[in-house]
């Protein structure tokens, strides 16, 4: 029997035989994320329950030598949870329990398999609130989240994910587990590890359990939505309003494009002509949302624009959402393969990037719609393509690179809430510089001498030759 044949009969004698899965039609369902055109089958799929479990997995492939790459749902955007060739791919959903709703301490600890949405759920339902709102929210896991780090629609106002994020489990590579962080509000004693574990993508330790802030529910929310002629009309009220010192929670933008599709799915009745549109929510007191909107609405107005529609009630708000909520899966329908982007500049600079975005996808004859966050500066311009196609992929990845390249010098950032994984491991050096990236790769030596946990993911192909097996190609296909 092989070293790897042996691991998995001892998983298998350890946490019971249903719990890991070697079966290649079970492996399927595992062999990709929600990134496009990154696929590898893993060894084996092995779902832990504890702490202890986990623990166990990661001594024992450790001892043999195998890479773990952590899963939460998958539906991740960078390739995070793609396996590396000959991986574990080691799944927390099973690890489903909301532990302490603490209303005195405004905290929720829960394990880290628990669906965002329960996590929200369970805060409401004590007139509690948990703000970060990824898109995703009804399927990803709050580890996968802690993991990325994830923003939501709510960012500009509450922040993201490590905003709430006061403590944790962590198993570590050799299998001890320990818990970073705590109930105070304040703490300084020693480096902040907690924060060093929030993004880090699986590549420095599991994480087994969340201790998370949670914050009074607003009393009144209000939701406008906004459609202009020109994108430099809409980028200019963006910038009237954070120069007005109001701070909505949301400042969501969509282009002329993607506006078509999402009618075409969700038929919210959204002008069809118009360039772009805002979608604007602020909560808070009663007196200070109205006022708010007031002035919002007065601003778009003075900056040209064509429609106005002001939610009437909770149940208009929410089909109002409806046309930013369901942006990429209207997009998604369109082509075969959908390739979503994530790139984030000073808000300043919106404009310029959309143009370039723009001015790219045309010169390499590619399709391509833009919405995100415009409040944050982060936009997801997505390319509609097929990836059966290989010169048009070829002309997607040299677009890509432009646009990548484009948002270093405009000071943005490669990715500002997908990641990096595998899909822009090539591109973190040059944001980073030579010394900062040298940095990563002790950090990871440190916590993980063996490169065994979701080797090759953030750092590259150095990082990845850490251990023999992860030499992924992008894309690979073997699923
Ligand atoms: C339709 C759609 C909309 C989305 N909208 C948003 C959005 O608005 N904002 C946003 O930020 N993202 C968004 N995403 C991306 C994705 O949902 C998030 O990155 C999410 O946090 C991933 O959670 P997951 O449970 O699916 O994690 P996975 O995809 O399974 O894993 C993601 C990464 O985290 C690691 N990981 C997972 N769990 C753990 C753990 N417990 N311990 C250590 N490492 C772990 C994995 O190894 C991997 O590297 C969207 C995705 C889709 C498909």
């Amino acid at each position: 029997m092989s070293a790897t044949d042996a691991l998995e009969s001892t998983l298998r004698a350890q946490l019971g035989d249903t719990a890991v899965l070697t079966a290649r039609e079970d492996l399927l369902a595992y062999a990709f994320d929600g990134t496009a055109a990154l696929r590898q089958l893993p060894r084996a799929v092995v779902f832990a329950r504890t702490a202890a479990q986990v623990s166990t997995v990661l001594r024992l492939a450790r001892e043999a030598g195998v890479p773990v790459v952590t899963r939460g749902s998958g539906t991740g955007l960078s390739g995070g949870s793609v396996p590396v060739p000959g991986a574990l791919v080691l799944c927390l959903v099973e690890m489903d329990r909301i532990l302490e709703v603490d209303t005195r301490n405004l905290t929720l600890q829960a394990q880290a398999g628990v669906i965002t949405q329960q996590i929200f759920d369970a805060a409401d339902a004590v007139g509690l609130f948990y703000p970060p709102d990824p898109g995703s929210m009804k399927i990803s896991t709050i580890g996968g989240n802690v993991a990325e780090n994830s923003g939501g629609l709510r960012g500009l106002k509450y922040g993201v994910t490590r905003d709430y994020v006061m403590g944790m489990e962590v198993v570590l590579a050799d299998g001890s587990i320990c818990w970073l962080g705590n109930k105070c509000v304040k703490d300084v004693a020693g480096y902040n590890l907690r924060d060093l574990f929030v993004g880090s993508e699986g590549t420095l330790g599991v994480i087994t359990e969340v201790l998370l802030k949670l914050l009074p529910k607003p009393a009144a929310r209000a939701t406008l939505l906004a459609t202009f002629a020109q994108m430099d009309a809409a980028a200019g009220t963006v910038s009237a309003i954070i120069a007005a010192r109001i701070i909505p929670c949301t400042l969501e933008f969509l282009d002329r494009k993607t506006i078509q599709c999402v009618e075409a799915f969700a038929h919210v009745g959204l002008p069809t002509e118009a360039a772009a549109l805002l979608l604007i929510e602020t909560d808070g007191h009663p007196a200070a949302v109205d006022d708010e909107i007031g002035r919002i609405e007065a601003l778009c107005h003075e900056h040209g624009a064509t429609t106005l529609k002001r939610a009437a009630d909770a149940a208009e708000a929410a089909r109002l959402a409806t046309a930013r909520r369901s942006a990429f899966s209207a997009l998604a329908r369109l082509r075969p393969t959908t390739i979503l982007e994530d790139v984030t500049v000073p808000r300043s600079e919106l404009a310029k990037m959309i143009r370039f975005i723009e001015e790219t996808a045309a010169r390499h004859r590619l399709e391509v719609a833009t919405f995100g966050h415009f409040g944050d500066g982060n936009l997801h311009p997505t390319f509609l393509t097929d990836e059966r196609d290989a010169e048009e992929m070829h002309r997607v990845e040299e677009a890509m690179k432009e646009i990548f390249a484009h948002t270093l010098t405009l000071g943005g950032t490669i990715t500002g809430e997908h990641g990096v994984g595998l899909a822009k491991r090539a591109f973190l050096q040059a944001q980073l510089g030579d010394a900062s990236h040298a940095l990563l790769r002790q950090i990871k030596r440190t916590l993980d001498p063996a490169g065994l946990l979701n080797p090759g993911k953030i750092l590259g192909a150095a990082g990845a030759a850490e251990h023999p097996t992860s030499n992924i190609e992008h894309p690979t296909s073997n699923g």
